[in-house]
């Protein structure tokens, strides 16, 4: 994901998020997401934010992939991720042709959203079958 630009750049922000207490926040809305404590800080200045149920119908209106990333609406950007794929009909899987919710496909680095095509029991029999082909004697 591209680094989240601060927050004063950000020019499709709606005029009424200047008074919002993140504004000049940039850092602080930006945690590390494996850093429980600084994204707990985070959601904290959204949770004490007069605008907050106006920012999380704004963000909810946003594509994920002009998503800005950060905590927005005390939610981080794997979070509406998730909220994202879940509203997703369910894809079919290119191997076994079932038809999986989003969250059954593993992240891909190629591809939007950015999941596989394959599923992860799919995967993971791929992965196994590789494993025991490697291991086989010549
Ligand atoms: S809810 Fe959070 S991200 Fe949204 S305007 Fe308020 S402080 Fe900023
Ligand atoms: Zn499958």
């Amino acid at each position: 994901m591209a680094a989240l630009r601060a927050y004063a750049d950000i020019d499709f922000y709606p005029p009424w998020q200047a008074t919002a207490p993140c504004t000049g926040r940039g850092r602080d809305m930006d945690p590390d997401e494996r850093a429980p404590a600084e994204v707990a800080r985070a959601r904290a200045i959204c949770h004490d934010c007069p605008v907050l149920e106006r920012c999380r119908e704004w963000i909810a209106g946003i594509p994920l992939a002009a998503d800005p990333g950060g905590v927005i609406a005390a939610l981080t950007f794997h979070e509406r991720e998730e909220l994202e794929l879940a509203k997703q009909p369910p894809r079919t899987c290119r191997t076994c042709g079932e038809p999986k919710p989003w969250r059954a496909f593993p992240p891909a680095k190629r591809g939007r959203p950015g999941r596989s095509w394959h599923c992860r029991t799919c995967h993971n029999a791929r992965d196994r079958a590789r494993h025991a082909k490697r291991k086989a004697p010549q």
